[in-house]
């Protein structure tokens, strides 16, 4: 496949917008190459802008769990700007959406709309904050949790008592109050936690971590990160922008059976428009303003445009819990397939999989954390992800990024798809 108009449109956006993007991982960095710019998409398909049609494992990076243009999603938007895109005052479907996904979701009481993931993450830590009165919290090494100052902690090597910032800008000030752990590491979060007696207002975490690569906790990790947290009064806060409406109805709360203090949602809550929310039980999130002390605002937030994409897919997904298995289904037969695939041409490699969240390491190790993860042959993964491209499979340009299967996907583009690896040279 040609992507000659692609790469002439990137050339001139790079003149315009830093890095030619609006969000980093677009721009094949990790990966080489210029990246694809899209047309139009529908079902599980892209069309660029040179004309070729992709199978999409991406979906938006997760929000089009049921395909692209998804009609009922697309007719509730259209239908709705025709009364107007924005009041910044109350309206009735941002009740409705509430109701509704507070019903599909274990342990929430009340939910509030902003319009990220690093919104919502960044709001439910202040307001953990707030709730607690303390103010340090514990993130792990390769969660994500959007762009905030907290967040952009990056891993030392072992184990480290003061985060050091990862990105300029972010300052040691912030820095020092997020201290970090290794994903299914109880013991080393037991370690930071005595040594940080009574100073902890929250431990968050991505509960099926997914930006690196998919990653799975143990059941003694989650169940520990849970008792912990009770124990030593510590809000436990479920990262859930990936997993929420994704992996079951109530998210990796309901899969994994824990519950958390707090819950973020994003990407598939707004069904494909800009929506993060956070939720609890009355008790902490009536800490918020104009009921409580922790402020928190936003001029378009529960936008009503936004607030109906939300609701139209929540409604199906809500309606439909059979796509869950589904697509759990069709994520297996793609694991098997390529599994089959590589093994047979002796590449070293190692997939992990929950639900419809896959990704797979170019490493003969088990990946269980962000160091495991970061072992994966990145030459490996370029030569893959380009053959793959080159055959009009896309998949995310870094091997820090899990792959999202919509439910539009047939089990004739999975075929596809493991036929285009068999043409490629490992
Ligand atoms: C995508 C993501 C975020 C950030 O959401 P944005 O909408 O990109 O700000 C936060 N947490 C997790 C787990 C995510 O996957």
């Amino acid at each position: 496949m040609i992507y000659q108009r692609s790469s002439a449109l990137f050339a001139e956006a790079k003149k315009y917008i830093p890095g030619g993007v609006n969000s980093p991982v677009r721009a094949f960095k990790a990966v080489g190459g210029d990246p694809i710019f899209v047309k139009k998409a529908k079902g599980a398909y892209l069309y660029d802008e040179d004309g070729n049609k992709l199978i999409d494992y991406i979906a938006s990076w997760g929000p089009l769990i049921l395909g692209h243009a998804y009609e009922p999603v697309i007719n509730a938007v259209i239908e709705k700007a025709k009364n107007g895109t924005s009041f910044g005052m109350p309206t009735e479907i941002e009740t409705e959406l509430a109701k509704l996904a507070i019903s599909m979701v274990p342990n929430m009481d009340k939910i509030r709309f902003v319009n990220s993931g690093t919104e919502a993450c960044m709001s439910a830590v202040r307001l953990a904050r707030g709730y607690t009165g303390k103010d340090k919290i514990i993130k792990f090494a390769g969660c994500y949790h959007g762009h905030s100052d907290s967040f952009l902690i990056q891993a030392g090597s072992g184990a480290v008592t003061f985060g050091s910032p990862n990105s300029p800008g972010v300052t040691q000030g912030t820095a020092k109050d997020t201290l970090l752990a290794d994903y299914n590491d109880l013991e080393g979060v037991k370690k930071l936690v005595k040594a940080n007696k009574g100073e902890l207002a929250a431990i968050i975490i991505e509960p099926i971590a997914g930006n690196m690569g998919c990653i799975v906790p143990t059941d003694s990790f989650m169940k520990g990160l849970r008792e912990i947290c009770t124990q030593e009064n510590i809000l436990l806060i479920f990262d859930e922008v990936m997993t929420g409406f994704r992996l079951a109805r109530g998210g990796a709360q309901e899969v994994l059976n824990v519950k958390a203090d707090i819950v973020t949602y994003g990407k598939v809550i707004g069904g494909g428009l800009p929506v993060g929310a956070f939720a609890a039980k009355s008790e902490i999130m009536d800490f918020l303003a104009p009921d409580g002390p922790v402020y928190q605002a936003g001029t378009l937030s529960g936008n009503p445009l936004a607030m109906s994409a939300g609701l139209a897919m929540l409604t199906e997904l809500n309606n439909k819990p059979a796509v869950f298995q589904s697509l759990s289904d069709k994520t297996e037969y793609l694991h098997k397939g390529i599994a089959k695939v590589l093994t047979a041409k002796g590449v070293d490699h190692q997939i992990n999989r929950f639900g419809s969240m896959i990704s797979v390491h170019f490493t003969d190790e088990p990946v269980v954390d962000f160091a495991s993860s970061a072992k994966g042959d990145n030459e490996t993964f370029k030569a893959y992800f380009h053959g793959m491209l080159a055959k009009g499979i896309y998949l995310p340009p870094s091997a820090f990024e899990s792959y999202f299967l919509n439910d539009a996907l047939t089990y004739a583009d999975l075929d596809a798809t493991i036929k285009a690896l068999e043409g490629i040279q490992l």
